[in-house]
């Protein structure tokens, strides 16, 4: 059985008093959470008080985003060293918001990957359609090219620390969800694109995330399928009780 996994990508908010707030808040209600993995993944400029904050405790820190690079003249970049050692365990790479607004290509997006499990750092790849893309059909098509561009050069047995979240473009920030038949169909055929390309060891044991509009009302719901293994949640990861519904929405049923 895999893990569920819920990451809270906060994205450009929070200062660092906030993110004191916020991250005690979640470290309130989930503290001593096994059951599910929770990541909390704040600004660069708050990571090191949000792990402070949650240093004593199971929740795990993220980062939006890593240099391909390890050290040297590449202005405005944070390395993976600079990220571990403010104990930072995952990192977002190739976000929707970076491959549109900063031009983040597959080739840039593959190098992160690598370079993040080169060190240790388990890579959430972010993968996903736009509107226009989904209406012409394309779907597929896109998500294919990718998962395979993101994932090129990879371990077989590293995939299970490799985290894929699949996030429609169209659904996120949106408040559109895609239905948990859709999210599930997609889920299903990134997993077969996987299963292809690495074998049947290495699907099983990636873990694919959704991701555009989660909440406490949908969540459990998108959970509940078969290939869904957890969400990367945007707003509703901004306050802590619907981030703590969220990841209750995850906990195992017996
Ligand atoms: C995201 O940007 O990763 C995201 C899923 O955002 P939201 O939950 O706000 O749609």
């Amino acid at each position: 059985m895999r893990k569920k996994i819920i990451a809270g990508n906060w994205k450009m908010n929070k200062s660092v008093e906030e993110t004191v707030e916020l991250a005690s808040a979640i470290k309130g209600d989930l503290g001593d959470c096994t059951e599910v993995d929770v990541v909390i993944c704040p600004p660069f400029t708050a990571l090191k008080a949000a792990s402070d904050v949650i240093s004593d405790s199971q929740i795990m820190l993220g980062a939006q985003n890593m240099s391909s690079e390890d050290e040297g003249a590449y202005t405005g970049e944070i390395s993976h060293g600079m990220l571990k050692e403010l104990f930072v365990r995952y990192v977002i790479l190739g976000h929707s918001e970076r491959r549109q607004y900063y031009k983040e290509n597959d080739y840039w997006i593959n190098r992160k990957v690598l370079k993040a499990l080169e060190k240790n750092l388990r890579p959430i790849l972010c993968v996903g359609e736009t509107l226009e893309q989904r209406e012409a059909g394309e779907t597929e098509k896109v998500v294919e090219v990718q998962v395979r561009e993101g994932l090129k050069g990879v371990e077989a047995n590293a995939c299970s620390e490799v985290v894929v979240a699949y996030e429609p473009v169209w659904a996120i920030g949106t408040g559109k969800t895609a239905s948990a038949q859709q999210a599930q169909d997609v889920h299903a055929f990134i997993r077969g694109i996987v299963r292809d390309a690495f074998g049947p060891e290495a699907a099983g044991a990636l873990r694919i995330q959704y991701g555009g509009s989660m909440k406490p009302a949908n969540a459990a719901e998108l959970l509940a399928q078969p290939d869904i293994d957890g969400g990367l949640i945007g707003g509703a990861a901004l306050v802590a009780d619907s981030f703590v519904e969220i990841v209750e929405a995850a906990m195992p049923r017996d």
